[in-house]
């Protein structure tokens, strides 16, 4: 038993750790659909490695917080390959601010992409799911979520409602042969930390039993085994990819 020949889509998964996920599951045999929101370039860059490895993928660009792009981008994608049997929820975005000067826009911004991000593509996918009676689906989110974190009251109360709301789907079509985990990482070296002082870095490794941030590859390991058929009786979970991290 293995997922070699399914299909997945992979928010945000041209670059950080969608691409790692992206580049994951193709080795494990799956056909990846890489979606972008803006940077077309890095999809394709993407699509390329997928295809010099031997394997299959295309670039479907839509902005996950709008639920017309998403329908369009899931019927693209099931059009081509027939059906889609994993998901991550990957696409997430940061802007921080102390609440006092976090303007409504900010706040809707950020949980718009992250929070309905997740309904309107879960919901999306969910039918090719259900007719199969298999499915893996899988949310990115952060151990913010969990935990809380100052200046980050609309990215923590973003991934705090995608674990319950990943927490509640998995409960509704657990009968039906699907599991829907979250992934929660630590700080992981991608673009999103790159803009972090060195200063900043310090504290953050101080508080980091394995002194470093995690890679993309520590999360994409995580993400493959999820999706696999060895992870057939997990669901409903938060999984800590986070070196011990204490916020
Ligand atoms: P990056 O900023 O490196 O990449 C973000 C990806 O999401 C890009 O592919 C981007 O596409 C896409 N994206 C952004 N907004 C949208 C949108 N509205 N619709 C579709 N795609 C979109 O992010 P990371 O790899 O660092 O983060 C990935 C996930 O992991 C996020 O959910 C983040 O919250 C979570 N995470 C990251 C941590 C970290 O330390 N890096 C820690 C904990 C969680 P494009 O370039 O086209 O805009």
């Amino acid at each position: 038993m293995s997922i070699n020949g399914k299909v997945a889509l992979v928010t945000g998964g041209s670059r950080g750790i969608g691409r790692a996920v992206a580049l994951r599951l193709a080795r494990d045999g799956v056909k990846v659909a890489i979606n972008y929101k803006s940077n077309a370039e890095a999809a394709q860059w993407v699509v390329d490695a997928v295809t010099e490895m031997g394997g299959e993928a295309m670039a479907v660009s839509a902005d996950v917080s709008k639920s017309e792009r998403v329908e369009a981008m899931v019927k693209q994608v099931a059009d081509s390959w027939g059906s889609i049997d994993i998901l991550v929820n990957n696409a997430g975005i940061i802007h921080d601010g102390l609440l006092m000067r976090m303007t409504e826009e900010v706040w809707d911004e950020v949980i718009n992409t992250n929070l309905k991000g997740t309904y309107n593509c879960t919901k999306a996918v969910l039918k090719f799911m259900v007719r199969k009676r298999w499915g893996r689906i899988i949310n990115v989110v952060s151990v913010v979520g969990l935990e809380g974190n100052p200046g980050q009251s609309n990215y923590a109360a973003s991934k705090a409602g995608v674990i319950a709301f990943s927490r509640s789907i998995a409960k509704e079509v657990a009968g039906r042969n699907i599991t829907v985990n979250s992934v929660a990482p630590g700080y992981i070296a991608t673009e999103i930390v790159a803009d972090l002082s060195p200063e900043f870095k310090e504290l953050i490794f101080s508080r980091i039993p394995q002194n470093r941030f995690g890679t993309v590859d520590d999360v994409a390991n995580m993400v493959g085994y999820l999706a696999s058929e060895e992870a057939n009786y997990i669901t409903g979970e938060v999984i800590r990819v986070d070196g011990g991290i204490e916020l």
